[in-house]
């Protein structure tokens, strides 16, 4: 039989190696940045087109290289890093596989333009899938400039896995932070389709943080500093009052490379003990300086694990160097969690200290789906509608929900009248919910309500029923006509809002509350940018924003179903969530918008609910298109019927 065994052709060897090194935008910033830091650079510029899919330029003002070894660069183990194994034990430099640029050169289009110091003129080198389409002698500063276009050019199922530009530039920033955080000394510049992101100037550790975060930082972080014999701890963590809702600015560096540790972030999250609520996590900027060979140094390209020879005993210290540091810092005193949230709200609130100031009014009666209501076949609704609107809920959590429960409690009212439609007592509840199927031809939102309900729960003639009990703060249970229906009150809650922001959002006119104070709030700049990306489908939903700063928004005004005390909530959760968003054909972001709203605003487990508030829940639940389900496809009520509850004694 014949030989079968080729070897791969380079080319097709190096695409393969590009498929590990090479995921997204942000692997190939990654690569380059270190590169230049390598090379000695003290500024670093970093210009994107697209989040990197159309061009990543890395310029620096390195070491640059030879015409030969601009040449050589792109060879797969092409590293000036490392000679002999034995070098393995002992690096120094962020790269050492001279993996990355054949990889990158692989799968783009390359222009590497550089020039050594004493050299007059310098080297450029256009590349495209592997093969070099042109050389020449240029003249250009020292240093070296990497443009890297059309990611994935060659390999358009790579190119089509990629995400949507604000996740895509998310995570560009994020290794753009990594680098910028571990090197305080050199200067970086960030600019994304030509505008400024980030103007980093030389400066230290401190500055750094603070000029990436914004200015707020300066007065947050703890200084922490431990030496050992195992382990040296620098840098700070942030003053736990200022613990993020949704995530952490939480940041390990080991041996100054960034590195992600669930066990190392327990032990600081445990020595904040005690001084943060249960669901607020701590941020920090932790720099670990350990023996080399107490790590496991092969550390692959993309990873961002790392294995410690002494796990324990580091975890004994991080905790215990925090612990302190917060102590000394006199952090946990002043600390009072039962404090009005809004004190701690970095909103503009100087000037509201007139009591002449009017409050915020929202107005209660407002209905966004007035226009569809109709509740002809149950006279005796219209009299009861008007006090149920007007009983605005106040949940026991202190937070003001009233304008979330804008729909007529009307058509709660009309589940105890007696009505003329009999439905068939064997009946299976579920049919009676599943409105899709039971839906008459004519019927649409309104028939549902006037219907439907009547059909589900008991008149109140015949029982004592349609009450509804809440249990364990979390379910609401109600007796309807075949059984009992079980409600989560979190998920239906979810459900009602999602569907209140949806037809707010693409079906009316946005429905804006002005502020009477426009309120400042500070984001860092990448997240400014995000929030400005998405500014005309956030305006939709009815926020107004005044002006945009480079390290802050100012909104003039907010969708009329949510409070001031809010935005910041809000925000910061669609931010988290549009981090996290998988685009597909009917992406939109007003789906992601009315999700992550109502995530963020539904009634939360371990809310007590009055029991108006408790009709009112099952009374928008009902009057949902989907009811059923959550907007993120959990099931939001359960009903028993009447056999299977007798099937359970009967057994
Ligand atoms: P590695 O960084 O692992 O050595 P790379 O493929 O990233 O591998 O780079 C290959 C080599 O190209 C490096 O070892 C270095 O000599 C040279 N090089 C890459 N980028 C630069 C740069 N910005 N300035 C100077 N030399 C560079
Ligand atoms: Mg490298």
């Amino acid at each position: 039989m014949s030989d079968i065994i080729q070897l791969l052709p380079d080319h097709v060897a190096n695409q393969i190696a590009a498929g590990e090194v090479v995921q997204r935008p942000a692997s190939v910033v990654k690569e380059l940045l270190e590169n230049a830091i390598d090379a000695g650079a003290t500024s670093i510029k970093l210009l994107l087109k697209d989040a990197g899919k159309t061009l990543i330029q890395v310029i620096d003002d390195g070491k640059g290289m030879s015409t030969t070894d601009a040449r050589l660069c792109f060879e797969r183990h092409a590293t000036s890093k490392i000679r002999k194994a034995e070098d393995l034990f002992n690096i120094h430099t962020k790269g050492f596989r001279g993996e990355a640029l054949a990889s990158i050169a692989a799968i783009a289009h390359v222009e590497l333009k550089t020039k050594q110091e004493d050299e007059e003129l310098g080297t450029q080198i256009k590349i495209e899938g592997s093969k070099v389409s042109s050389q020449e002698v240029v003249s250009t500063s020292k240093g070296t400039s990497i443009a890297v276009k059309n990611l994935f050019f060659n390999i358009p199922a790579r190119r089509n896995f990629l995400k949507s530009d604000s996740i895509e530039t998310r995570h560009v920033v994020d290794e753009f932070q990594r680098v910028a955080l571990t090197h305080p000394d050199i200067s970086f510049l960030l600019h994304h389709n030509n505008n400024e992101v980030y103007n980093l100037r030389k400066s230290n550790l401190r500055q750094r943080i603070v000029s990436i975060f914004g200015s707020k930082m300066n007065e947050r972080l703890v200084p922490i500093n431990e030496q050992t014999d195992i382990i040296t701890v620098a840098g700070f963590v942030v003053k736990p009052e200022f613990a993020k809702k949704k995530r952490g600015e939480q940041f390990f560096f080991v041996n100054n490379r960034f590195i992600k540790s669930s066990y190392l972030n327990h032990a600081v999250v445990n020595a904040f003990e005690g001084l943060l609520d249960h669901s607020s996590h701590p941020s920090y900027f932790l720099y670990l300086e350990v023996p080399p060979n107490t790590i496991d140094i092969n550390i692959h390209p993309t990873k961002t694990e790392i294995k410690f020879d002494n796990e324990k005993a580091l975890y004994a210290i991080l905790r215990a160097t925090v612990k302190h540091s917060l102590g000394q810092y006199n952090v946990a005193p002043v600390l009072d969690f039962e404090r009005d949230a809004n004190l701690d709200t970095p909103y503009n609130y100087s000037k509201k200290d007139t009591p002449s100031v009017p409050p915020i009014t929202v107005d209660p009666n407002f209905n966004p789906f007035k226009s569809e209501n109709n509740f002809q076949s149950t006279p005796n609704t219209t009299t009861s509608s008007s006090s149920g609107s007007s009983n605005s809920s106040n949940y026991s959590s202190g937070n003001n929900y009233q304008t979330n429960y804008k729909k007529d409690a009307g058509s709660w009212e009309a589940l105890y009248t007696d009505s003329s439609f009999e439905s068939d007592s064997n009946t299976d509840s579920d049919s009676d919910l599943d409105i899709n199927s039971d839906i008459s031809p004519v019927s649409n939102f309104t028939s549902f309500e006037s219907t439907h309900q009547e059909q589900l729960f008991e008149s109140a003639q015949e029982t004592e029923t349609g009450k509804t009990f809440q249990i364990q703060k979390k379910y609401l249970l109600s007796s309807i006509k075949s059984g009992v229906v079980l409600i989560h009150q979190s998920l239906a809650h979810q459900r009602v809002l999602y569907e209140e922001f949806l037809e707010n959002i693409t079906v009316k006119e946005a429905s804006s509350q002005q502020l009477l104070f426009p309120v400042t709030i500070s984001f860092s700049s990448s997240d400014i940018e995000m929030i400005y990306s998405i500014k005309s489908d956030l305006e939709s939903a009815g926020f107004m924003f005044d002006e945009f700063t480079k390290e802050s928004v100012v909104i003039g005004g907010i969708p009329t179903s949510i409070t001031e005390s809010q935005i910041t909530l809000i925000l910061e959760q669609l931010l988290d969530d549009i981090k996290l968003e998988v685009p597909d054909a009917s992406f939109s972001h007003f789906d992601v918008m009315a999700k992550s709203f109502a995530k963020s605003l539904a009634i939360k487990t371990g809310t007590i609910l009055s029991l108006k508030e408790q009709e009112n829940l099952v009374n928008n639940l009902f009057s949902c298109k989907e009811p059923s389900t959550s907007p993120f496809g959990k099931p939001t009520f359960k009903t028993l019927s009447l056999q299977e509850i007798d099937s359970i004694f009967n057994k």
